[in-house]
């Protein structure tokens, strides 16, 4: 199916001509249906639900809904081909399959990252710059641990787990899909995968390559479906390990589930990062940091740096820095190469980002928000700041997922770690100073997975990323994203 993308009506008076990313390229099954052993078949009593184009409303395609029977189904693939052929085969072979994902996602980029646009409203210079490439990125670094895992276990012996199931959000589709399925195919297991219900597309353009690869049918199954899925697939009696990227709400309720049935599980939850701003930090490239760190992909990001600790002495120029920054910002059709900010993955999560806006408001917050139209289509929301918010207020404390920041102003080191420190999460952070010695010594002291110095939101597969308290239990990613997927003799 060739999808037609009309252009937005924005009714701008931007300085740029729309530099629209062509569509003609692509290529969506319509139906998509499942993929279980190796197969695209449609679920067995047939159900379809549409997944749209939040940027306008329109409907992409219609993707088949996997119910319990077909859970089943595809669970017993995975079963099926990890008992016959993937945990017999050579690691040096797992891995030139592994290699060969790796190789074609990079082949077929500007594809996945359309798709990626389309589906889940994110600006194309995100889904090509960030999440296409550090995909292939996940499957080529972990393509080299296949045959050495003997070198990341020293004088222990790596066994899989077995069937994994992995379950992931829309924030970031095809990046969350190669963070789960990379690792689990390394150590030798085979694989149900559940997308977001929003954004279904790109892990079964992955399906596709798979089947391209010839991967052995059912070593990689790729089913949709909403909440319900998910949760047949966290309760089935043969899967032996649940990978979970998602909220904290459902997070916990997987671990309620999983506790007791001998399952291994991982659970990457949300997160409300600090970003701190000492007075000897280059002010401007902390301000491109800060607007980095909270309005990339429209904030939804669980690392996102939602709340910002700025010194008291700098705070008016910082202030008035960002503002001035946020003018620029561009909120705009996602495919367009210009866009900074796209549009918000559904209505319901523009719904939250409001009512949290409303809260921030009611409670006595001072609001900012970039001067810029929206269209009537699609689901969008300006870039927006809140000064004159305490520790107590509930836009500080709670996840909002979405372009809002929260400042605050400290004066002591102590005062800012208390500050930082206090939420219920324990994702990333950030450390904007001149001084080494104050990185170390607050990173250390922040008690998050993440903390980036003088930067905000780099990725690299060789590093583990996870959280603290309720921000989730294990690491994905590095050396340590390998051991949620093995039994160690
Ligand atoms: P979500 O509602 O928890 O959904 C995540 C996934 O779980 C989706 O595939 C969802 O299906 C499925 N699901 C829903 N209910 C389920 C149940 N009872 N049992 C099993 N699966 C179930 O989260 P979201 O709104 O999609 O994503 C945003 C959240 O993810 C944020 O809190 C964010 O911080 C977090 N996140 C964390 C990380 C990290 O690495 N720590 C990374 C990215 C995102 P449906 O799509 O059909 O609802
Ligand atoms: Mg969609």
């Amino acid at each position: 199916m060739k999808t037609e993308v009309k252009t937005l009506d924005f009714n701008t008076d931007w300085e740029y001509s729309p530099a629209l990313e062509s569509t003609d390229h692509i290529h969506i099954q319509e139906p998509t249906d499942l993929f279980i052993s190796g197969e695209f078949i449609p679920g067995v009593r047939g159900k379809y639900f549409e997944t749209i184009n939040p940027a306008n409303e329109e409907k992409i395609a219609n993707v088949a809904e996997a119910e319990k029977a077909d859970v089943d189904l595809a669970v017993k693939a995975a079963r099926k081909a990890y008992d016959n052929v993937w945990s017999k085969m050579k690691p040096t072979e797992r891995g030139k399959y592994i290699f060969r994902i790796a190789r074609l996602i990079q082949e077929r980029a500007r594809e996945f990252a359309v798709i990626e646009s389309l589906d889940g409203g994110k600006p194309i210079r995100e889904s090509r710059d960030v999440d296409v490439p550090l995909s292939a990125a996940h499957f080529f670094y972990y393509a080299g641990w296949a045959d050495k895992l003997e070198y990341a276990f020293p004088g222990r012996d790596a066994h899989p787990v077995g069937v994994a199931g992995q379950i992931i959000p829309w924030n970031f589709p095809l990046l969350m899909a190669a963070w789960k399925i990379a690792p689990a195919l390394a150590t030798g297991n085979t694989i149900v995968l559940k997308p977001a219900e929003t954004t279904p597309l790109t892990a079964m353009k992955l399906a596709e390559i798979i089947q391209e690869c010839d991967l052995p049918p059912g070593v990689v199954n790729i089913i949709n479906g909403g909440g319900n899925t998910g949760q047949a697939l966290v309760e089935h009696a043969d899967v032996d390990k649940i990978a979970f990227t998602g909220s904290t709400e459902v997070g916990k309720f997987i671990m309620k589930t999983v506790v007791g049935t001998g399952k291994k599980y991982t659970l990457e939850l949300g997160g409300k990062a600090a970003n701190i701003l000492f007075d000897d930090a280059p002010v401007d490239q902390a301000v491109e940091g800060i607007v980095n760190g909270i309005f990339f992909n429209q904030g939804h990001v669980c690392c996102a740096g939602s709340r910002l600790f700025v010194q008291e002495n700098i705070a008016e120029n910082v202030i008035s820095k960002l503002k001035e920054r946020m003018e620029t910002l561009i909120v705009g059709d996602p495919l367009d190469k210009n866009t900074d900010i796209g549009a918000i993955n559904s209505k319901i999560q523009l719904d939250k980002i409001k009512m949290y806006v409303d809260i921030g408001q009611k409670e006595g917050g001072s609001i900012f928000q970039s001067p810029c139209s929206l269209p009537k289509m699609g689901y969008w929301h300006a870039p927006t700041l809140f000064t004159d918010v305490s520790q107590s207020h509930r836009i500080v404390q709670e996840e909002i997922f979405g372009p809002v920041l929260a400042i605050q102003t400290f004066r002591t080191v102590d005062e800012v770690i208390m500050k930082a420190n206090n939420t219920p999460y324990g994702l990333s952070g950030g450390v904007w100073t001149d001084k080494g010695s104050k990185i170390f010594s607050l990173s250390k002291k922040i008690r998050a997975g993440v903390i980036w110095a003088n930067t905000f939101n780099k990725f690299d597969p060789s590093a583990p990323f996870g959280g603290y308290k309720e921000s989730g239990l294990g690491r994905e990613g590095g050396v340590e994203g390998l051991m949620p997927y093995v039994n160690l003799v």
